[in-house]
């Protein structure tokens, strides 16, 4: 299986490493806290949705140019929709490559 980096081309899936799902989003946290932040921090952190279908995952291209990529994938079919640079992990490299 070979996987699309958006800064390398595709390359062999042992190249890169699955960091998790990528869809829960980090809930804010007020001053004060309170129970209803602490179930809403435990949610985020410990549960997760058993997708038969497309997912958001976390990727690391560790055997290439070491970024941190968000791919969507089918769970049932393990093709890559598509993979692109995790938010903040690729502009360095974007800017080593004259992109803006
Ligand atoms: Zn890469």
């Amino acid at each position: 299986m070979r996987i699309a980096c958006p800064f390398c081309g595709a390359r062999d899936s042992g190249e890169f490493t699955y960091l998790g799902d990528a869809s829960p989003k980090r809930p804010d946290a007020p001053i004060d806290g309170g129970v209803a932040v602490e179930d809403q921090f435990y949610d985020y952190v410990y549960l997760r949705d058993n997708v038969a279908g497309l997912t958001r995952e976390y990727w690391y291209h560790g055997g290439g140019c070491r970024s941190w990529l968000i791919a969507e994938r089918s769970t049932t079919t393990h093709e890559f929709k598509s993979v692109t640079a995790a938010p903040g992990a690729g502009a360095a490299k974007a800017k080593q490559a004259g992109e803006r």
